[in-house]
């Protein structure tokens, strides 16, 4: 990788948006959250609610003016999202910024790119797409070592999701959780696809199975029905 010789006042990112909301999902839903999400993705998953961050235009902002939105946040935990935030190697002087900061951070990415040299102090919340998604067999090689690993080394800093669509997503889910014991790793959540999967459903077939998943529902969905961006 070619070396970042910029200052980092001067280091840029592609933004779809910065907000300050509740967060919606991971074992962290429920808190107060500054919200990065960064433009771009590599993927097109078929029930994509966050189209506007590839097909929309976006800022640029330099890394000291996102970090001077996030300060004015100071007890609010905070998510770099996408898009796919791995897409822009800046991510990673954000990251170790507010690391540095001794902010609580989440990063939450597709999975389709390797996430060995995410800092250990970030909480990684990596999807694994399923056949449904669209985006099947895009997990990055050596990804789900890279989970266990981190989750070896600092317990929970890697939580594994997989957003379901059906009863074939889920049977494939459960198969890969057991498969490989994911679920004995770090956290590993099961969320439903709005409006295609209910989560009575999803309820029923975890408890049949007794499957130690989280079922997550995403709780901004919940409290702002109405809104489908800064949320
Ligand atoms: S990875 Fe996320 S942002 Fe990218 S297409 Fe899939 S759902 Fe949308």
């Amino acid at each position: 990788m070619i070396k970042n010789t910029q200052p980092f006042s001067q280091q840029l990112l592609n933004i779809a948006e910065l907000f300050y909301s509740i967060q919606g999902e991971s074992t962290y839903a429920g808190l107060p959250c500054v919200f990065i999400r960064l433009a771009g993705c590599n993927l097109r998953c078929h029930y994509c609610d966050a189209r506007y961050t590839y097909e929309e235009a976006h800022a640029t902002m330099a890394l000291d003016v996102i970090l001077s939105f996030v300060d004015g946040y100071p007890g609010a935990i905070v998510e770099i999202t996408g898009g796919e935030p791995l897409f822009q190697e800046n991510v990673f002087p954000l990251m170790a910024e507010l690391v540095a900061r001794k902010r609580t951070v989440l990063l939450e990415t597709n999975g389709s790119l390797p996430i060995d040299a995410v800092a250990p102090e970030v909480i990684v919340v990596m999807d694994i797409k399923t056949p449904d998604s669209g985006s099947a067999d895009s997990l990055a090689n050596g990804n789900i070592a890279a989970a266990r690993a981190r989750n070896k080394n600092i317990p929970g800093s890697c939580e594994i999701k997989f957003v379901l669509t059906g009863r074939d997503d889920y049977t494939w889910a459960r198969d890969l959780v057991n498969q490989h014991a994911l679920n004995a790793s770090g956290p590993t959540l099961f969320s439903p696809v709005k409006g295609q999967l209910s989560p009575a459903d999803l309820a029923a077939w975890i408890l049949q199975d007794q499957l130690a998943v989280r079922l997550q529902l995403q709780l901004h969905t919940l409290i702002w029905p109405h809104l489908s961006r800064g949320i």
